[in-house]
């Protein structure tokens, strides 16, 4: 794809609704709740606009399983999976947060979770290479950075940041 200018928000929006739809064709019964909070100062920046997009694709289907995989853990019909996208104006950058109450990362996987291939997903549901894949994007194409905070059995807050 090419580099251009693009509107971050719209491209998170569009993000959040092929994964939600992607997930709906794989499985009918799929739901979460989607809670969006964009800052309309973010604009526009120059970015290859079908790259942000997959590696959004990655976290958000990521957020995505471990939210609806929490619900199913605990067998408690009550727990409510959601997942939430969350851009700021830094100025200087873009934030772009995506964050899921699912499972939380153990430390021990936080530590291997950007190596190609790895997954803790059973065969056939993880290439293992979604999160690698995110970081060359974000960090090595794009010069931003790629942190996650997570506390285990609460949440999962992926922080993007892209330069102008
Ligand atoms: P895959 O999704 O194919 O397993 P990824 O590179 O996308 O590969 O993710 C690697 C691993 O990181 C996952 O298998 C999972 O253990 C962990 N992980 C990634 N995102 C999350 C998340 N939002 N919540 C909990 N664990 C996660
Ligand atoms: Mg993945």
């Amino acid at each position: 794809g090419e580099r251009r200018l693009a509107d971050i928000n719209a491209l998170v929006q569009e993000s959040l609704n092929l994964a939600y739809h992607g997930a709906r064709a794989e499985k009918s019964d799929f739901n979460i709740t989607l809670t969006q909070d964009l800052d309309p100062d973010v604009g526009e920046i120059e970015v290859y606009p079908q790259e942000i997009t997959r590696a959004l694709l990655n976290v958000i289907s990521n957020g995505f399983y471990a939210a609806t995989r929490r619900k199913s853990e605990a067998g408690d019909e009550t727990f409510e999976p959601v997942l939430s996208a969350t851009t700021n104006n830094l100025d200087d950058k873009v934030e772009i947060r995506i964050r899921d109450n699912g499972t939380g990362i153990p430390v021990e996987v936080k530590e291997k979770m950007f190596n190609p291939f790895f997954t803790t997903k059973p065969a056939g549901e993880g290439t293992g290479l979604g999160l690698s894949m995110t970081h060359d994007i974000i960090v090595k194409q794009h010069g931003g950075t790629l942190d996650v905070e997570s506390e285990l059995g609460v949440f999962t807050e992926f922080i993007i940041t892209l330069p102008r």
